[in-house]
This record gives structure tokens, C-alpha cells and sequence, in this order.
């Protein structure tokens, strides 16, 4: 008797419903010893036509102050403020005010997606799309969605994301890796000062309000944080994401967001060709893949000399990165980071079954090898709060009480 074992590996079932895709065996499955499914990762795996993503959205946007607190409303969106075109240039201190007028977020604090849940339980009844889309979307920070994209051309750096199903929606919340932390409590002084100097130059860049100029004088507090809501739709799987928003420009063509804001980067001066063949097949990547899930246009980067001044600047249009390695055989391809992003979430969806928001499945990935599965009950893992959970189970439409006599 021939025993066929189930495929080990799970690759994107496009064009059929969610939770259409059964492993196929034809043998009792208690009675096999079948592997644990995975998803490879190898970029030869998802070239082909680009994927349908819809037009992001912003349904919504919300901020957080000095002290971190929540305000369901975009005070905290700066306006981008270049200096003036025909003046002398830029020539920013990215060090100025370091460390004495710097007040970092406290990384200590595992915050997962409580203010986009904050945000949720607000505008649940407001949501576009029609009754139930929410239960068909996945909900999850920019930020995610970003390090999924890259996942394939991704040499260094592992992840892991928890996922958890409530109500039919699926929830995606990034869990610090034991090698993402032990970095982070070892950072070195200079690459703290460099995570400053982001910060730093994003306010000689932007001003408060529209028309308004830039005080590099005041403290860099990077609580402050200004996060448009974003609709989206990969392939059949309805998206619902937020992400961090730099600026906006005034004096933009469009005014409705996300086609008026601006991503803000900074990076080292490039002399030789060399370093621009890298930069654009590394660091593009990444702004690329951060910008174009919002739907933002633009990308201003300035870049900064060995002395940590910004002396020159340059506008990547988000559209247009991917041309400088169209013709790069080691260069990235959209299409590739797109579907394997599909792909990822068709695993997450047919993975996680259960409806129950304390059942965790812990999808981890390292480079040079598939993404695993994991599954875990409540603490450590479980993301969702009670808070949001109790709100989110009362606010359900009740059943028609039929009076008893
Ligand atoms: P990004 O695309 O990686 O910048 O992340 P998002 O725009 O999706 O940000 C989502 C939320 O996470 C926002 O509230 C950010 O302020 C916060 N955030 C972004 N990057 C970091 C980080 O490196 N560490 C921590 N703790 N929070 C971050
Ligand atoms: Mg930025």
C-alpha cells in the first residue's frame, strides 16, 4: 500500500478561498507521521506576474504625545518644510543635541498592537467595505507587513509573528526575537547616536504647522508619533494596517493622504558606484517595501558626511526605486516580495483555525531556511487585551430576545 505524505511545505493558493486548501492524505492522519507544515522562502519561488494590492486607503489616523499617550486625531503630523530652493543647501548637525536634548520611547515597554486596537474599538462601527469585512481582514502594524515584503532577499535578520483569530479577523503582532533583543540591550553607543540622528534630521525637515519653519532647537522625543490607518486588499486577503507617517507636504499635488505625505531617511554619502549598486540593492529595498504598503510617494533622503552633517538631498520616488535594479541580477523584484507576502498570509489563514484570541500560533523565520509554525496558549504569547477582547465581545449584535412566557 502506497502511503502519500502530506506536502511539506505550503505555497500560495492563489485564486482559492481562504481555508479552500487541505493537505491531501489519503491514509487516517493519526495515523502519519506528518511533518509540520513550513513555508520556504526562496525568491526563484515567487517570481511571476505582481499580485492585485489595492489602492491603500487612509480610513482613519490617530497620535501619540510626549508621554505616549493616545489621541484618536493627528495632532502629531508635522508638515515637511525642505530649506528654500535657491538659498545655500542644507548643512544639519545631526549630532546637535545629543545626548542632552533626546528623550527615547522606552523599548522596554511591549506596547504589540494596543493602539491600533485602540483605534479599532473606536471606529468599529464606522469601517468601510461593508457588514463582516472586518471579520475577513487581518489587522496588523505597517511595520510587519514591511519585514514580510523583504523576507526573501533578507541575509541578516529573523523575525517571529504571532497570530491570533477573534471574531474571524486575524491579527498579526511582531514578537522580539531572543537575537533582536540581546542587540538591543547591547547597541552600541554609536549606533544609538545614529538612530538619534534619524530623529534629528526629521526635524530640521518639518515644521508644526503648514507653512510653518523648522525649530531644531527644541528636544527630539521620539514618543511623538503621528499613524495613518490604512485599507488595503494582497491577492484575496482584505488588509486593515497602520503605520508611522513622517510629514506631509503642503504643497503637494494631492492633498488627500496617503499622496501628500513624505517618508524622511537619512543615509551615509555615496562616492564610488559601488556604493550606489549597494545602497540600491539593500537599503532601496527597504524604503521601498515601507513606503509602498501605505502608498506613500515619496522618500527624501538626506545624506550625511563622515562628520554627521546633512549636505545634500535626494527625492526617491517610491515608484521609480524599483528601476535601479531592474537590469541587477542581485538586485529585488517587487513581484517576488508581494507574493511571497500573499503566500505568507494564505499560511497564516489556513494555520490558524480557531477562533479564540488566547491561542497563539508563533510563526518564526531565520535566513536561509523556511518559516516554521509553533502553537502556545496565553502568556508569553497571547497579544490581544482583555480590554479590547471584553469590548469587542459586548459590542457583537445580540440575538433577538424572544420573550418567554
Ligand atoms: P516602521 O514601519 O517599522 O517604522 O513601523 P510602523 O510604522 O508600523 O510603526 C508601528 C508602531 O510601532 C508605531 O507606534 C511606532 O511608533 C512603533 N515603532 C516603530 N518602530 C519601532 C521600534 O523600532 N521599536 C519600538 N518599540 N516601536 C517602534
Ligand atoms: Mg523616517
Amino acid at each position: 500500500m502506497k502511503i502519500v505524505f502530506p506536502s511539506q511545505t505550503c505555497m500560495e493558493p492563489r485564486g482559492t478561498k481562504r481555508g479552500a486548501e487541505k493537505l491531501e492524505v489519503d491514509e487516517p492522519r493519526n495515523k502519519l507521521p506528518h511533518p509540520a507544515p513550513s513555508l520556504p522562502t526562496d525568491p526563484a519561488l515567487y517570481s511571476g506576474p505582481f499580485p492585485f494590492y489595492r489602492r491603500p486607503s487612509e480610513i482613519g489616523c490617530f497620535s501619540l504625545d510626549a508621554q505616549r499617550q493616545y489621541h484618536g486625531d493627528g495632532r502629531a503630523l508635522r508638515y515637511y518644510s525642505p530649506p528654500p530652493i535657491n538659498g545655500p543647501g542644507p548643512n544639519f548637525d545631526l549630532r546637535d543635541g545629543y545626548p542632552d536634548r533626546y528623550q527615547p520611547r522606552d523599548e522596554e515597554i511591549r506596547e504589540g498592537l494596543d493602539h491600533l486596537l485602540r483605534w479599532l474599538l473606536d471606529h468599529q462601527g464606522q469601517l468601510e467595505g461593508g457588514p463582516g469585512w472586518l471579520a475577513g481582514a487581518i489587522v496588523t502594524w505597517r511595520g510587519h507587513l514591511t519585514k514580510l515584503l523583504t523576507t526573501p532577499y533578507e541575509r541578516q535578520e529573523g523575525w517571529q509573528l504571532a497570530a491570533s483569530r477573534f471574531q474571524g479577523t486575524l491579527y498579526l503582532s511582531e514578537v522580539e526575537t531572543p537575537a533582536a533583543r540581546a542587540q538591543r540591550l547591547a547597541r552600541p553607543p554609536v549606533l544609538r547616536e545614529l538612530m538619534y540622528m534619524g530623529y534629528k534630521f526629521e526635524q530640521y525637515m518639518c515644521a508644526d504647522k503648514p507653512g510653518g519653519s523648522p525649530d531644531p532647537s527644541g528636544e527630539v522625543n521620539t514618543n511623538v508619533a503621528f499613524c495613518s490607518v490604512l485599507r488595503s486588499r494582497l491577492g484575496n486577503h482584505p488588509l486593515l494596517f497602520s503605520g508611522e507617517v513622517d510629514c506631509t507636504d503642503p504643497q503637494a499635488p494631492s492633498t488627500q493622504p496617503p499622496a501628500c505625505y513624505v517618508e524622511l531617511k537619512t543615509s551615509k554619502e555615496m562616492h564610488s558606484h559601488g556604493q550606489w549598486r549597494s545602497f540600491y540593492r539593500h537599503k532601496l529595498l527597504k524604503w521601498w517595501a515601507q513606503s509602498f504598503l501605505p502608498g506613500v510617494p515619496n522618500v527624501v533622503a538626506g545624506f550625511r558626511n563622515p562628520e554627521g552633517f546633512i549636505c545634500s538631498l535626494k527625492t526617491f520616488p517610491t515608484m521609480e526605486m524599483f528601476e535601479n535594479v531592474r537590469n541587477d541580477r542581485d538586485g529585488w523584484n517587487p513581484s517576488v516580495c508581494m507574493n511571497f507576502c500573499a503566500a505568507f498570509l494564505s499560511f497564516v489563514q489556513n494555520t490558524v483555525v480557531e477562533d479564540d484570541p488566547r491561542l497563539i500560533h508563533l510563526f518564526s523565520w531565520e535566513p536561509r531556511s523556511p518559516v516554521t509554525v509553533s502553537v502556545h496558549q496565553d502568556a508569553p504569547y497571547a497579544f490581544l487585551p482583555s480590554w479590547y477582547v471584553e469590548a469587542m465581545s459586548q459590542d457583537l449584535p445580540s440575538p433577538p430576545k424572544i420573550p418567554t412566557p
